[in-house]
């Protein structure tokens, strides 16, 4: 018999590892809230074109990463490979785009690449994108709002923000010129990669791996000083927002990012946490996008945040998250089952915050409590003959040494009041 197997680099996400996912996601979008930004969900799919044209014919993603087909009506349809092609497609077609807007996203990404740890075909973006805000105060507070969010997740110690500015379009065209002319007289010197993309997309060679294309890059020229006055004044402000607000960065003018559709700030948070796939979100300006997409022209900003990465940095730290139910219900035959459902039942309403698993299919007391046990369940809660009759329950601690009790109605629901006013402490 053959056993199907997920395709390469597209991930199983397991109901062990789902409530730091829930976690994760949860902290984000109370963040996110918290300034203002609200959900949208856009198609999986959308045509290539929309991507080839805003994030460059000559980058790596279209290029050789996209997950590209034709359709039963031969239209070239693309796997998202990002999020922020659609969510402007989105607002410029919906014409949201008539004063500022902020917005965020999650979902599925895909990307055909090697898969290793940290980099995945399927993998999972958050993002965000802010609209018709042209001044660097948007890009702070973008900056702040992620470090709200490590903070809740515990990881701000270990984030480095790393910042750039690549000034205006034209500005990085000369820049563009007079990088090529420097490396191409240090051809011989550069990786293979590199000598391919210096016709391509040579501000992409700044961020090589390659240590012999780390030496010839030490002498080329440096964007900061082709910088137009527009952009170096908005980079300016923005360093001054950050300082007055106690957010400290490290400047990375080898920093470009492998958009095309960037201008001005861009930028990443990275971490020595993680091995070579360091880079856990990243982001940017991209002003001239949704007049591209045939909107007016409205500036944008925003970001997109890797969420394997986040979690295997939340994994690395040990931080955990438990969807372990607070009460297993057990009982003893037919007749206390009836009676368990009903209360579970009743429970369940007057305490939505519990978790209450109900045991079914049967089986022997000592069988229910093995699988109580297993559940992680803190409480067995026990309708027997005996309880039935008395129309009480007993409780028996599964986790910790607390007291087996036997209670009426009204000694329970005190009890269940405890027991939600706990989880709701360690929730906070
Ligand atoms: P990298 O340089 O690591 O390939 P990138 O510059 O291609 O990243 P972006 O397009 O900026 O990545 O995407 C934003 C974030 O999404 C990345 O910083 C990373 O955390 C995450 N990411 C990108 N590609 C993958 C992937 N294949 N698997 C898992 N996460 C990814
Ligand atoms: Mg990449």
């Amino acid at each position: 018999m053959s056993q199907y197997r997920a395709i390469r680099g597209m991930v199983d996400i397991l109901p062990d590892d789902t409530p730091l996912w829930q976690m994760l996601e949860q902290t984000a979008s109370d963040v996110l809230g918290a300034h203002g930004y609200q959900e949208i969900r856009t198609p999986i799919v959308e045509s290539t074109d929309l991507f080839a044209r805003s994030i460059g014919e000559v980058t790596d993603i279209v290029e050789k990463e996209m997950y590209s087909f034709p359709d039963r009506n031969d239209e070239s349809l693309s796997l998202r490979p990002e999020g922020t092609a659609s969510t402007v497609r989105a607002m410029v077609q919906h014409n949201l785009i008539q004063s500022p807007q902020r917005v965020w996203y999650r979902g599925p990404m895909f990307r055909y690449e090697r898969p290793q740890k940290g980099r995945q075909r399927q993998f999972h973006q958050l993002g965000v994108e802010a609209f018709g805000i042209a001044t660097p105060d948007l890009d702070a507070e973008l900056l702040l709002m992620c470090r709200q969010w490590w903070k809740r997740l515990g990881i701000d110690d270990v984030l480095t923000l790393e910042l750039n500015t690549i000034g205006s379009g034209e500005a990085r065209q000369r820049y563009k010129a007079a990088l090529t002319d420097y490396l191409r007289g240090h051809f011989d010197a550069l990786d293979d990669d590199s000598q391919r993309r210096l016709d391509t997309n040579p501000l992409r060679i700044l961020d090589t791996k390659s240590e012999s294309t780390q030496a010839v890059l030490k002498g080329a020229p440096s964007m900061s000083t082709f910088l137009d006055d527009e952009s170096r004044a908005h980079h300016d402000r923005l360093c001054e927002l950050l300082s007055l607000a106690g957010l400290s960065f490290v400047p990375n003018p080898n920093l470009v990012r492998g958009l095309d559709y960037y201008n001005k700030t861009v930028f990443e948070w990275t971490t020595d946490k993680l091995g070579a796939q360091a880079t856990v979100c990243g982001g940017g300006r991209y002003d001239a996008m949704v007049s591209q997409f045939g909107g007016r022209d409205t500036a944008g900003c925003g970001f997109a945040a890797g969420l394997e990465r986040l979690i295997l940095l939340l994994q690395a730290l040990d931080v955990e998250a438990s969807a372990d139910p607070d009460l297993y219900i057990i009982s003893s035959d037919e007749n206390a089952l009836g009676k368990a459902m009903l209360e579970a039942d009743r429970i369940r309403s007057e305490f939505p915050t519990l978790n209450v698993v109900q045991h079914l299919g049967g089986g022997s007391f000592k069988s229910q409590f093995k699988r109580a046990d297993k559940s992680g369940a803190a409480w067995a809660m026990v309708f027997g003959e005996e309880e039935v009759a008395q129309g009480t329950v007993t409780l028996k601690p599964l986790r910790s040494r607390d007291e087996q009790m036997t209670l009426d109605r009204e000694g329970l629901n005190k009890f269940l009041a405890q027991l939600e006013a706990l989880a709701q402490d360690v929730e906070e």
